[in-house]
This record gives structure tokens, C-alpha cells and sequence, in this order.
């Protein structure tokens, strides 16, 4: 008797450890997931004029953006991400020193012809990092629409749209939900229009075009950590947005040689060069393809 209740008790103990190593096995699964972090400058912590994006001032500009992706990178592994791609995202995509990005998220940096998102396959949410508001959005922080030299509003099926709408768009073409915005308190604004139940992050109030008041630097990183594990969390809860299709995407070109959409100076012209595309992908109309 006793023997038999010995065997059933191990029988017992080794089912119980099977059963221990299969559920977290299962847990680990279905917890491991892949962040896309695109980030853009204009938006970026303690930025807040032209040249400090490409002009006198850029090298602060650069390290500046690079903290802001380390802060974004530091939040999706506290969630518990397991793959994290950060998209060096501002002009021509090599603006960070490499050297200083967290080494636990693979950087990609330079041109990506014909994708918006390189290396987006798998990718369970999307975080837009350092973004700005629509071309000529009141108080926008170096506002524009894709291009501050040649594009002076667009319109995504008649709404006009910046490059929040977009990318959203672009994101949903994939099936992955745009989660977190970070950003002044207009692209904020923007993406709460666009994205309903995204978190956004302010770090910082625009009073126009080149000027804002700022959140203290540390502070900033401080929110964007938090609010990056707060979007994470929240990520199944977060829609994607709905295009309707054949989509239409209308540009409004200026003529060469114009005043940049975020110089304090702009006035908007009457009469753009307006370009008009239908498809069933916002993504190609973007990329031209
Ligand atoms: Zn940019």
C-alpha cells in the first residue's frame, strides 16, 4: 500500500513539474513580442528649431534624439518586449551615432527604398517617436507634412492628414497598431484625432512654428519611459486605424524655391501645385510605387 502511494505520489510530482515547465513555456510564447520604434527629430526632446535639425546646432539636435530613443528602448524591454527596431527616421535616416543607442534594440539607419518601415514583418505595435504636427498646424514645432520645402498639405480620402495619418495608415496596411506618439502637444493632439486610445507623450507645449515651451530634458525621458510601458501594455486594447479603399492621397506642392512650411515667414500659397492618386495602398501612393 504504502509503495503504491509512493509511486503515485512521484507519478504526481512529475506531472505537476511537466505541467510547471509547459505553462511557461506557453506564458513566454505568448508574451514575446516585437516593438517598431520610427523616429523622427522635429518632436524629440528639447528641440526646437531648425538648426538644431540640420543646421549650426545639429550635433545637439542628433544626441538629443538619440536619448530619446534610449529612453523609448529602456521602456519597451521594462514591458517586457522581446525585439526592439528602432528607424533612425529624420531625413536621410543617418543621423544618430550608433555607438550610443541602447545595443538591445537593432538600429536601422539610412534609405529603405520602397518601405516605410524596414524590418516591420512580426512587428506587434508601433511607437512614432519624435514626431510633429501636420504642414502649418498653429503652434506646431517645425510642423510639415513629409517635406517643410515642397509640400504644403495633404489629404488622406479628403481629410487632411501630416504624417501621423499616414504612418498610421501605412501601420494598418501591415496590421500593426500605432501605440504611443511622442511629440509636442500638438502632434499629441493629432494623434488622439487620428488614433483613438493611443498614449500620447508631450514633451513639450509649441507656441509656433520655432519656438516652445520646453519639458525639462530628464523629465522628458523620465515620460517617455513611462508612457512607453503604459502603451505597451495597453497594445491589445489599441486599435488600428480604418482606411477606406481604393484610398486617395492628395498632395499640395509648392513652387520650387519656397519658403520652408516652418519658417516663422511662410504664408501658404493660393494656388499649389495639387497632385491626386487612388489605390489600395497608402503605403505605394506614399512611396510612389
Ligand atoms: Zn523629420
Amino acid at each position: 500500500m504504502n509503495l503504491i502511494k509512493r509511486q503515485l505520489s512521484i507519478t504526481n510530482q512529475t506531472i505537476i513539474l511537466f505541467l510547471l515547465i509547459l505553462s511557461l513555456t506557453f506564458s513566454n510564447t505568448a508574451q514575446a513580442f516585437k516593438v517598431y520604434v520610427f523616429t523622427d527629430m522635429e518632436g524629440c526632446s528639447g528641440i526646437t528649431g531648425s538648426e538644431q535639425i540640420g543646421g549650426t546646432r545639429k550635433d545637439e539636435g542628433k544626441k538629443f534624439m538619440a536619448e530619446d530613443m534610449n529612453a523609448c528602448i529602456a521602456g519597451c524591454f521594462a514591458a517586457g518586449a522581446t525585439e526592439v527596431v528602432v528607424r533612425d527616421g529624420h531625413g536621410g535616416g543617418t543621423n544618430v551615432n550608433a555607438k550610443l543607442i541602447d545595443s538591445r534594440a537593432k538600429l536601422v539607419q539610412g534609405p529603405t527604398p520602397g518601405v516605410r518601415f524596414k524590418d516591420f514583418d512580426g512587428a506587434d505595435a508601433l511607437i512614432l517617436l519624435g514626431y510633429h504636427a501636420m504642414a502649418l498646424t498653429p503652434g506646431g514645432v517645425l510642423a510639415h507634412s513629409y517635406s517643410s520645402a515642397s509640400i504644403q498639405g495633404m489629404w488622406l480620402n479628403g481629410r487632411e492628414v501630416g504624417e501621423i495619418g499616414v504612418d498610421a495608415a501605412i501601420a494598418a496596411e501591415h496590421k500593426v497598431p500605432v501605440v504611443m506618439v511622442s511629440g509636442d502637444d500638438k502632434v499629441c493632439a493629432e494623434a488622439k484625432a487620428w488614433i483613438p486610445g493611443v498614449i500620447t507623450c508631450e514633451v513639450k507645449k509649441g507656441t509656433g512654428p520655432q519656438s516652445a515651451d520646453i519639458v525639462p530634458v530628464e523629465e522628458a525621458h523620465r515620460l517617455i519611459k513611462q508612457k512607453t510601458e503604459e502603451a505597451l501594455a495597453r497594445r491589445k486594447d489599441i486599435k488600428m486605424i480604418k482606411v477606406k479603399y481604393p484610398a486617395t492621397l492628395r498632395w499640395d506642392y509648392l513652387p520650387k524655391g519656397s519658403l520652408r512650411t516652418h519658417n516663422p515667414a511662410f504664408k501658404p500659397v493660393d494656388n499649389p501645385r495639387r497632385v491626386e492618386k487612388s489605390g489600395d495602398s497608402v503605403e505605394k501612393l506614399l512611396l510612389g510605387k
